[in-house]
């Protein structure tokens, strides 16, 4: 286990179980230089506890990354909670998280992520200060995470395309969930055109309702010919199968982990697609949830997360110059800002 710590440079790693509620959860704690570890609480089925551990010190790694180059004064943290089989009592369940959490004593700050809900949060803040984005504090994070990914097209666009609007720009959005049901409403007001597909018919209805978006089958989103691929659904997205069919000059999306490797971003690099790294554009999130808890209003945390599209700008300047991945770009931007203050 020691190994594994010290390969990924964790700090911390905390296991709990409670045998009332059947919480199986675990606390990953990357590093805290730059303030106490921030990150959601995922709860999906894990095939083992491996599983578990890989996934949420991968993620709380990543949420290092990203609140440096996101600039919240924030280390990198993330929960996962083994999703129990069966029924179980679900506010029980996340108010033995919540202690869980509390034991902790503040190096760590909770959050929502998949398989969480803001309800869920809200038994959470019961038994603990260290939470953000409850129905009570209002730092819903998905709406500004959509918020922050429209900044990111918007830069993107300007920067491939010479373009200072989304008027008549053809996006292609791949999965209507809370952030992509948002992000297509900013780029319907600006009179983008939109393609959009998700695995519930319904969501896609819904756009194709208040929008006037077309509607595709989600085998073929990520083939349509467009100027920008937006993928906020699942991860992996960007892999051997996808990236030679892709017919677009951006991809900029919401999702976690869109390259399925490294190798990935190397490929798009080399095939004049510009890709803006994820962790990058998809901040908006975290900043709601660092920036709320510690008090700051909403003009500033729509500021902030705007200015998610100047950090873009920087890394595809410095791509360009130094002709590599914009994400190796944003790696070393934030290896930087975390090691070598
Ligand atoms: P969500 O679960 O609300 O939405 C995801 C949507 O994708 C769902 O509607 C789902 O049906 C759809 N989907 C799943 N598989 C699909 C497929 N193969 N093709 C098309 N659609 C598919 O999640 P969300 O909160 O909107 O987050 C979306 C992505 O953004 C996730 O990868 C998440 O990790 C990431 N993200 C979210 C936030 C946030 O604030 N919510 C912040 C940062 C990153």
């Amino acid at each position: 286990m020691f190994d594994t710590i010290e390969r990924a440079d964790l700090e911390e790693l905390h296991f709990r179980y409670d045998r009332a509620t059947g919480l199986r959860g675990i606390v990953a704690i990357h590093n805290t230089r730059l303030g106490p570890a921030l990150g959601g609480c995922r709860c999906i089925p894990y095939d083992d506890d491996e599983e578990a551990i890989a996934d949420v010190i991968r993620l709380a790694r990543g949420m290092s990354y990203k609140a440096a180059l996101a600039n919240v004064p924030q280390g990198g943290g993330k929960a996962v909670i083994l999703q129990p089989p069966g029924t179980y009592d679900r506010a029980a369940l996340y108010r033995a998280f919540g202690r869980f959490v509390n034991d902790l004593g503040g190096r760590y700050i909770t959050a929502v992520d998949s398989g969480s809900r803001i309800s869920d949060m809200d038994e959470v803040r019961r038994v603990t200060p260290y939470v953000s984005g409850t129905s009570k504090d209002g730092h819903d994070p998905s709406p500004v995470t959509a918020l922050g990914v429209y900044a990111g097209i918007r830069s993107a666009v300007a920067w491939r395309l010479g373009r200072d609007s989304l008027r008549d720009v053809h996006v292609a959005v791949q999965g209507l969930g809370n952030v992509g049901y948002a992000l297509a409403g900013l780029l319907h007001v600006e009179g983008a055109r939109l393609t959009v597909s998700d695995i519930d018919a319904a969501r896609v209805e819904r756009c194709v309702r208040e929008m006037g978006a077309e509607a595709v089958a989600p085998e073929v989103i990520h083939e349509m010919e467009c100027e920008v691929f937006s993928p906020c659904g699942l991860g992996g997205v960007l892999n051997d199968d996808t990236i030679p069919r892709l017919r677009c000059a951006i991809v900029a999306g919401a999702a976690n982990n869109q390259l399925a490797d490294d190798s990935q971003g190397e490929r798009l690099h080399r095939e004049g697609i510009l890709y803006a790294p994820d962790y990058v554009i998809n901040a908006g999130g975290l900043i709601q949830v660092s920036l709320g808890y510690h008090g700051k209003d909403h003009a500033e945390i729509r500021r902030r997360t705007m200015a998610l599209g100047n950090a873009l700008q920087d890394l595809f300047e410095r791509s360009k110059v130094d002709d590599l991945p914009p994400e190796q770009i944003a790696n070393q931007v934030a290896e930087s800002i975390i090691y070598h203050p």
